[in-house]
């Protein structure tokens, strides 16, 4: 090596470390977690989980996917960040992938087959891993607590023996509404530290921003991956400018040339996987157990109802459905409503800071469209089907807003009743009622009865 060239490597190690200290620095949030708690919670829900989705026993397709992990893990540089993966791949032709508490990490063959190339598959697994390093389930939870998680149920979840008692917690609200929903700024930081992975495993990292758009402008056959993980418009821009941040000197899209082979091979577990559009989704030859995807669940709202006392408001529900909170938002459901890791029957409610323009209070009506602007942006497939009318709840002016929208029930719509209300503190509270359009008629005498119960703290 001439001095020369010598003297350019230097300068080009030196460039590489001063870049460090540009990228963005990501913290945990609080957590009343310890790391072994991710970890045994992790496990106990994996279990579950793979009661529910069809895991694929191909080992070329398992070991393939766990290189890949493992080069992107390796690069993380946060001293805490050591967990104890493992990468699955799942049949399932559904564009879509997540990863557990402490570890446990699924790609579905829908997300290998869509991939272009092997740096946009990696961000999507960067992204996983980035939840799962970041913590953000349990500081999911931990946030709940403060907001109005009801204590017992907290007591049993950080008592001794946690992750018996919260396994039946995560039962009683399903695994998805816990573990795999998460908010958009943990969304953004998961994509932060996807990207610094690519970059660091030598990939492009702005082939991240481009699954993003691909998927986005796919319409019908990609939003899942954008009902788990929200709010794809800004989080492009994102992923693009801490690209930018970090130097995007990388051009490699493929470090191997695996990526083909195991594409082809996805394909092959795909044609046999069910459809995501299929209902019932029987199609699995070897028998997808746990019954999430199988018949319609009886519902049952009839009966006494029992009080729910919130943050600022008291409302009550058919006695045989639970209330429970995850961030700022309660969910009241019937266990069998929650189907597919999404709410097919039940309630949500939450409440939405409205942007004021200048200073100038905002009408219902104006903070109610902002508010249906963002649900719009985190499910891309809902509809208004209606207009906007006034009413009346216990002498409180309200908007009710009929909206439709793809059910978590395979192959069918729901109607989502949408109430919104002024809260004393200038904050727009909200209800939606959730229920399959064909059994919404059914469900609404119960819906209305809950609505009527409403009282919001003076
Ligand atoms: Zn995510």
């Amino acid at each position: 090596m001439s001095p020369r060239s010598l003297l350019a490597l230097t300068l080009a190690l030196f460039l590489v470390a001063a870049e460090l200290p540009a990228r963005t620095p990501l913290k945990p949030g609080r957590n009343a977690f310890s790391k072994e708690q991710d970890v045994e919670l992790g496990r106990e829900a994996s279990r579950k989980i793979e009661q529910q989705v069809k895991v694929v026993d191909d080992p070329a397709l398992r070991n393939y996917i766990t290189d890949l992990g493992r080069r992107l893990y390796s690069t993380v540089r946060e001293p805490d960040a050591n967990y104890p993966f493992n990468f699955h791949v799942v049949a399932d032709k559904s564009i879509n992938a997540f990863a557990l508490p402490g570890g446990p990490l699924y790609v579905n063959t829908g997300t290998i087959v869509a991939a272009d190339n092997e740096a946009q598959l990696a961000g999507v697994i960067g992204h996983e891993i980035g939840h799962v390093i970041m913590r953000h389930s349990t500081n999911q939870i931990t946030k709940a607590q403060t907001a109005q998680l009801p204590l017992a149920i907290l007591g049993a979840v950080l008592g001794s023996g946690a992750a018996g008692q919260l396994t039946s917690v995560v039962a009683q609200l399903g695994v998805g509404s816990v573990f795999l929903k998460f908010s958009r700024d943990a969304e953004r930081q998961a994509d932060v530290l996807g990207t610094q992975m690519l970059y660091d495993a030598g990939y492009n990292p702005e082939e991240m921003a481009r699954f993003f758009q691909k998927l986005a402008g796919e319409g019908g056959r990609g939003p899942e991956f954008f009902s788990d993980h929200p709010d794809p418009g800004n989080r492009m821009n994102a992923v693009q400018a801490e690209a930018r941040t970090l130097g995007a000197a990388r051009t490699s899209t493929a470090l191997t040339d695996r990526f083909q082979a195991m594409k082809r091979l996805a394909q092959q577990w795909n044609n046999r996987a069910p459809s995501p559009n299929q209902k019932g989704g029987g199609a699995s030859s070897s028998g997808t157990s746990g019954g999430s995807t199988g018949s319609r669940p009886e519902i049952n709202a009839s009966g006494t109802f029992r009080s729910y006392n919130g943050s600022g408001f008291r409302i009550s529900h058919p006695e045989s459905w639970n209330a429970s909170v995850q961030e700022s938002t309660v969910l009241i459901a019937p266990q069998q409503g929650v189907v597919n890791d999404g709410i097919a029957y039940g309630a949500m409610i939450s409440v939405f800071e409205p942007q004021e323009q200048r200073g100038v209070r905002l009408t219902l009506s104006e903070a109610t469209r902002q508010l249906l602007e963002q649900l719009a942006q985190q499910n891309p497939d809902m509809r208004r089907s209606g207009g906007t009318r006034s009413i009346n709840v216990n002498g409180i002016a309200a908007d009710s807003i009929t909206l439709s929208n793809k059910s978590p029930l395979r192959g069918e719509t729901e109607v989502d009743w949408v109430v919104t209300t002024w809260r004393p503190d200038g904050m727009l509270f909200y209800i939606i009622f959730i229920a399959p359009e064909r059994d919404f008629s059914r469900l609404k005498p119960a819906f209305d009865q809950m609505l009527n119960s409403l009282q919001l703290a003076n």
